[in-house]
């Protein structure tokens, strides 16, 4: 089916007919995550394919294997071991057949149940924590996480890179002064460093009030921290200087310090919780599964399957749909996995991550605008920012193909003007009936080809490679509780002296939630299915493509080089979920 637009197609009927076809199967409902657009019914082409299913499946097989080594003897042992057998033969004769087996034993597996029979006890040293890694490896971060430099790390390559703002001064909520500041960067001022463009700030105020989670074993804990950092003007290395856990200051209230001990290692714990919480909802949930739904279903509905629009974003589409789907039923359902795991209540999670959504202003979250506005786009202090160091060279590499790949079809602003399905494709995307996406920066009738190109950029980029930087660490940084767990089961500290490592023990999860979280990161952070720029033989029949994707994948494997060149040189660990082989072409899990 060669690519035409609309408007030089000879054959428009066939369009008109496929048309009509997908709007019937592709309808948008307001309800489930409401208000948000999602798709009514899954249509069957876009159900998870037996080699996706067989992916997780083999998860699901560790996962399995995991726990029974976790029951040894007991009686529960059994249960998994049989479970374990008929995944195994499923997977090792691998017959399309067991589809809608496979798919069974998946879907109950992203249900996220956990062990059956499993105890709600609490660890009594942080070994036990480790202890539940029996199949599922142990990630490296969980030897290092309680150190400062890793706590820092976490800010600059961790699952939610996204919050760090350059500051010039801190307000009344966070009355750091310059006693405190001088105590932690000795010989170095507040002033100084504020008006030197090295100081930063995390700042989890959306939290503040949020309704706490009780689910499944009573009073879970989330606060609203800011912490401060600072780069060091000599080594320019960025150390945590403060944290406030949560608003408000007061006597109750206090500003910790890397010198409070366990203190300071329950300050970061509540930093940490945050983030976790912060990310799941907004950041990976929200920001990058829902917000692209709306494009995927508004591309069926609008664009004709021989549209070149249509073929250069479908196949970073592909099992959106799905996961979604399984994400809103299950995931983020009233008792489900997020329930059990977040500090906050479910009611809270739905809402961070609708609101995450409707406050993220489309054409004002370009990855340049996104680092701009957080003024760590040109900081010369901030020398070594994974995320963005990264991520940078694929926002370029995507808008050059995108770029390349519309000059092939739009030659002059009139081929934009007369591309009818296009400007009902921008239209419906908007519109309250429609996708309801905010502020696309796109009008229809009125198009440019630059908005149009930025536009595309920002979806195939959020589809790949911002969905792989926020949902990778899931395994890395999260399956091991400990380094960022998604409750307190113990409020902040109230003052600056006094913990203790029990303190501390008792401020993380117990063991069965640990499990459930590691379960959770390993499921949903070791899957890379596909790779971006690998698009499937003879998906672009236009002979004039080859050459413009050519280039692209050139400069992805160039990218990579470029990654790893840098990865040799990282500390304290190095920053693997940009690396172009585990980037998959599309949101699917
Ligand atoms: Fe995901």
């Amino acid at each position: 089916m060669s690519a035409f637009l609309p408007q030089v197609d000879p054959d428009r009927n066939r369009r008109v007919e496929a048309l009509n076809d997908a709007r019937m199967s592709h309808r948008f409902n307001y309800t489930y995550v409401s208000p948000l657009a999602m798709i009514d019914r899954v249509p069957v082409h876009h159900e998870f394919s037996f080699k996706w299913l067989a992916a997780v499946g083999s998860r699901v097989q560790n996962t399995l294997h995991n726990y029974m080594e976790i029951e040894g003897d007991s009686h529960f042992s059994e249960y998994f071991k049989s479970k374990h057998g008929i995944l195994s033969r499923i997977l090792e004769v691998g017959a399309e057949a067991f589809t809608s087996a496979l798919h069974m034993i998946v879907s109950d597996a992203l249900k996220l149940t956990g062990r059956m029979g499993m105890n709600s006890t609490r660890a009594k040293t942080l070994e036990d924590f480790a202890g539940i890694f029996r199949k599922i490896g142990l990630p490296p971060v969980s030897a290092g996480y309680q150190n400062d430099k890793v706590f820092a790390w976490l800010r600059l390559a961790g699952p939610n890179a996204v919050m760090l703002h350059n500051v010039a001064a801190l307000d009344d909520r966070f009355p750091v002064t310059e006693q405190i500041f001088q105590s932690v960067m000795v010989g170095d001022s507040l002033a100084a460093a504020g008006a030197e463009g090295r100081l930063f700030l995390v700042d989890y105020a959306l939290l503040n009030g949020v309704q706490l989670g009780t689910f499944p074993h009573g009073q879970k804990y989330l606060e609203a921290p800011l912490a401060l950092f600072a780069i060091d003007r000599t080594t320019k290395e960025l150390k945590p200087v403060a944290i406030q856990c949560n608003q408000v200051p007061g006597p109750e209230n206090p500003i910790f310090t890397p010198d409070d001990g366990w203190n300071w290692m329950l300050a970061k714990t509540t930093v940490e919780i945050a983030d976790g919480n912060i990310h799941e909802a907004c950041t990976h949930l929200g920001r990058t599964h829902l917000l692209i739904e709306p494009f995927v279903v508004c591309t069926f509905r609008q664009l004709a399957p021989n549209h070149p629009l249509y073929l250069l974003l479908v196949p970073h589409f592909q099992g959106t749909l799905a996961i979604n789907e399984a994400a809103w039923k299950h995931l983020i359902a009233h008792k489900g996995g997020v329930d059990k795991l977040m500090g906050c209540h479910i009611d809270a999670s739905r809402d961070f991550a609708v609101q995450g959504v409707l406050t993220y202003q489309f054409a004002e979250s370009y990855l340049p605008k996104a680092l701009a506005s957080r003024g760590v786009d040109a900081n010369q202090w901030l020398a070594e920012y994974p995320y963005r160091d990264d991520s940078i060279l694929y926002w370029d590499a995507i808008h050059q193909w995108v770029s390349d790949y519309f000059s092939l079809y739009y030659l002059s602003p009139a081929d934009l003007q007369a591309d009818e399905e296009l400007n009902e494709w921008v239209r419906e995307l908007s519109a309250e009936d429609g996708g309801r996406v905010v502020g696309l920066g796109l009008k229809s009738g009125n198009l440019t080809l630059e908005a149009l190109i930025d536009v595309c950029t920002m979806i195939i980029f959020t589809a790949s490679v911002q969905h792989a930087a926020v949902n990778f660490p899931q395994y890395d940084v999260m399956s091991y509780a400990p380094t960022m767990p998604l409750a307190g089961y113990s409020p902040a500290p109230k003052s600056k002296t006094g913990a203790t490592e029990s303190d501390y023990l008792a401020m993380l999860p117990p063991l069965d939630m640990a499990e459930l979280q590691m379960e959770l990161g390993y499921m949903l952070g070791t899957v890379h299915y596909t790779t971006l720029g690998q698009y499937d033989e003879g998906h672009f029949d236009d002979p004039r493509v080859a050459g413009p994707l050519q280039r692209f994948q050139v400069r992805l494997s160039e990218i990579g080089a470029t990654i790893d060149g840098r990865n040799n040189l990282r500390q304290p660990y190095p920053y693997s979920f940009l690396i172009p082989s585990g980037v998959p072409q599309s949101i699917n899990i």
